[in-house]
């Protein structure tokens, strides 16, 4: 495995966080000043292929941006604040039991399950309910 690899998937595996490929490509150079974006990017695109690490859009809501997470983290439900772009991940078994009710209905061997879900978080809920009552103030 290369160096720029190597410290991609460590990025990834470690942060914890979805990365997109700009936040990558400036964490990676921070421990490695010779990577440079197109290489970056193109490993990204190579660790994908491979398997090592799914790409999400997280319902685009920062725009076009794709995130960055580990393959081998447990499946999980994203679920995205489309206000402040916060992100709460649900690992829970009805994601298991929804996985093997597709398998079951249309007898497809499933690979890879994603599950995105957008709304508002508590903080959002209350500033828009605000933002609600002061706009019928006017
Ligand atoms: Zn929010
Ligand atoms: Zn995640």
């Amino acid at each position: 495995m290369t160096r720029q690899r190597q410290i991609l998937l460590d990025l990834i595996d470690k942060s914890g966080k979805h990365l997109d490929a700009e936040n990558l490509y400036q964490l990676a150079r921070a421990q490695d000043s010779k990577l440079n974006r197109v290489t970056v990017y193109r490993t990204l695109k190579l660790l994908k292929l491979e398997g090592l690490v799914d790409e999400l859009d997280l319902l685009h809501h920062e725009g076009d941006q794709h995130y960055y997470e580990t393959r081998m983290k447990r499946e999980h439900a994203h679920v995205v604040c489309l206000r402040c772009g916060k992100i709460e991940e649900f690992f829970g078994e009805p994601l298991a039991e929804m996985r093997a009710q597709v398998q079951k209905t249309f007898g497809f061997e499933l690979v890879v399950v994603r599950a995105e879900m957008g709304g508002y978080c508590p903080n959002c809920q209350m500033l828009r309910e605000q933002e609600m009552r002061e706009a019928a103030a006017q």
